[in-house]
């Protein structure tokens, strides 16, 4: 499946829904998270459908090392040296939107554990 057009994240892939895109590769989509939680908080996606980090993993290791790498450069874009990027995944983790997105945290000090 590429798209599901019951998805959120996948409507801002085809621009259904609007959002703040920040960078787009071929296989990759970055866009500002509705709700910050730091002042670049930043939340990249597979441009396919795609659950969780686990089966992208599976299925397309390539995206899972890009969606690092476009993370990577926007915190360099920003002069960001210390950020966090988290993967939730499952309810209980707080995923609330079942396709996969890495979180890119930063631009201010983060506390160790997190909640
Ligand atoms: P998670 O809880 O890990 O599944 O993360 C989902 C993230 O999506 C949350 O940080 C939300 O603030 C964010 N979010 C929800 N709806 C939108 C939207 N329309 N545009 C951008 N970010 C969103
Ligand atoms: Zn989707």
């Amino acid at each position: 499946m590429s798209q599901d057009a019951n998805c959120l994240f996948c409507r801002i892939v085809t621009g259904d829904i609007p959002a703040d895109i920040v960078a787009r590769t071929q296989t990759v989509l970055a866009f500002n998270d509705i709700d910050p939680q730091a002042p670049t908080h930043v939340l990249l996606v597979p441009i396919r459908h795609c659950a969780n980090a686990a089966e992208l993993a599976a299925q397309s290791p390539e995206v899972l090392a890009e969606l690092f790498s476009v993370a990577s450069d926007i915190a360099a874009s920003r002069g960001i040296t210390g950020y966090r990027t988290v993967f939730n995944t499952g309810a209980e983790a707080g995923q609330s939107v079942f396709h996969v997105h890495l979180h890119l945290i930063g631009g201010r000090s983060l506390a160790w554990p997190p909640g």
